[in-house]
Formats: structure tokens, C-alpha cells, sequence
């Protein structure tokens, strides 16, 4: 579970993030959906690790990972898993080393069947011995998604994460990926400025706006029972 409590962010003298406390259960995927420049990115980043902590705690399974006053612990010390818009692969490693990167810990037979059985739930267990110069950009993102679940992370941290991709494959792949996420039991906070998207992936959005979130609730509640004109809104352009 991941637990963010009272979380501000300046850039520069500019407040981003305002003040955010936010939830996630193990097995639940909680889409941050808002308008471009509302902080999404930059709350994620602090969830990583990416970001120094400045304002209030971020807190995994019950242990705090990040406050004031505490040293920073980044990114590869969390049990986090990230993928971006346009996650690089290692270039120089075939599609399964890509994959097994995160499993050194393991012994190479179980990192190898573990690498293996990601790349099969997300339809790529046929190019295991390609390249990434070798695959199309569809193709590189689901090996990218591939190798952020394969250490099956407590807290799986996704930005963006289908945007590239055009919309015939992109529902077949937020199929796969939640299928991934639901097996594993990671939190998953999914930042999307998507609607239809969060609406899909979701079992709660936070609705974000101007470094605050609006309101959270289910699809179902902000659609239902928005508790502002932004959510009815922001949720009018989906049908
Ligand atoms: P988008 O959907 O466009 O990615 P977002 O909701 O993810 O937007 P953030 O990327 O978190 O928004 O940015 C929030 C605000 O902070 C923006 O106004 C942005 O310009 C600013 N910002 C982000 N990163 C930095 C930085 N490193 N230095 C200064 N300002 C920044």
C-alpha cells in the first residue's frame, strides 16, 4: 500500500503540488487524471523517489520512505516499478535481458522463467531474443511495461504509459497491463490526462487541478457525483 500525507512541492517560489494526501491499496490501480501542468508528474516523481521530498511523508506497506529530515531513498531502494510515455530500453540487450534486468537477486533460471512468463501476458514472448532497434514502438513499450512488472513490485508507478500508441492497440495492451497488475497485487497510481482512459483502468481517479486533487472516488462517483462544475467538465467529453 502506498500512503502520501500532506505532500507540497515548489519549483523555484512556484507551489506545485499543494498539499496532497492520497491512498492505495495493494491490488488497486488509482488513476491521477488532470489537465496538463496540474502537478501530476511531479507528484509521481515524488512517489518514485525521483524527486527530493520536500513537505509532508510517502509511506510503503506502513513504512515511511520519505519525510522531512529523513535521508532520501531513491528510486532502486523502493520497491517500485516505473514506465513512462517512452521508457528507453537498454539498447545493447535483447528484449529478455531488458526484461531480467530488475531480477539480478535471482538465480538465472527463476529470472529467466519470470522475465519470460511477462513477456507471454503481454504478447511479446516471441520476440525474446530481438533487439529494441528491432521493434516497433508498440512493441518497445510493452517491453518496457514488461520490465518495470517483472520484480513485481509493491508499487507500480506509471506515466502515460499507452499515449503513444495508436488506439487499436492500445486497448489490447490496458487489457494485458491490468490483467499484470491485478495477478501481482501491486498499488498502482496510473497518471493519465485521459478520462476515457481512467475510466477504463481506474478503481478510483483522483481528479487533479491546480496542485490539488478535486475529488477521489470511483468512476462511477465522479462521473455520477461530481462535487464541481471541473468534474462535470473534465468528464463531459467522455461519452
Ligand atoms: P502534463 O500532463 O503536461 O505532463 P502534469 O500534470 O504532469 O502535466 P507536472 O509535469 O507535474 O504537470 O508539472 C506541474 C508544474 O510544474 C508545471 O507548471 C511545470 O511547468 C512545473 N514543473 C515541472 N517540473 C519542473 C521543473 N523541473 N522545474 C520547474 N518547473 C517544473
Amino acid at each position: 500500500a502506498l500512503s502520501l500525507s500532506g505532500v507540497r512541492h515548489t519549483f523555484d517560489t512556484r507551489l506545485v503540488v499543494k498539499g496532497i494526501d492520497l491512498d492505495i491499496a495493494p491490488g488497486e490501480v488509482v488513476c491521477l487524471l488532470g489537465p496538463s501542468g496540474c502537478g501530476k508528474t511531479t507528484l509521481l516523481r515524488i512517489a518514485a523517489g525521483l524527486e527530493v521530498l520536500q513537505e509532508g511523508s510517502v509511506s510503503l506497506e506502513g513504512r515511511t520512505i520519505a519525510a522531512p529530515g529523513q535521508r532520501h531513498v531513491p528510486p532502486e531502494k523502493r520497491s517500485v516499478g516505473l514506465a513512462f510515455q517512452d521508457s528507453a530500453l537498454f539498447p545493447h540487450l535483447n528484449v529478455l535481458e531488458n526484461v531480467s534486468f530488475g531480477l539480478k537477486h535471482l538465480p538465472a533460471r527463476a529470472r529467466h522463467e519470470q522475465a519470460l512468463a511477462l513477456l507471454e501476458q503481454l504478447g511479446m514472448a516471441d520476440y525474446a531474443q530481438n533487439y529494441p532497434h528491432q521493434l516497433s514502438g508498440g512493441q518497445q513499450q510493452r517491453v518496457a511495461l514488461a520490465r518495470a512488472l517483472a520484480p513485481r513490485p509493491q508499487l507500480m508507478l506509471l506515466d502515460e504509459p499507452f499515449s503513444s500508441l495508436d488506439a487499436r492497440l492500445r486497448d489490447r495492451i490496458r487489457d494485458d497491463t491490468l490483467h499484470v497488475l491485478k495477478k501481482l497485487g501491486s498499488a498502482t497510481l496510473l497518471v493519465t490526462h485521459d478520462p476515457e482512459e481512467a475510466m477504463f483502468m481506474a478503481d478510483r481517479i483522483a481528479l487533479m487541478r491546480d496542485g490539488n486533487i478535486v475529488q477521489t472516488g470511483t468512476p462511477r462517483e465522479l462521473y455520477c457525483e461530481p462535487v464541481d462544475p471541473f468534474v462535470v467538465t473534465f468528464f463531459g467529453e467522455v461519452n
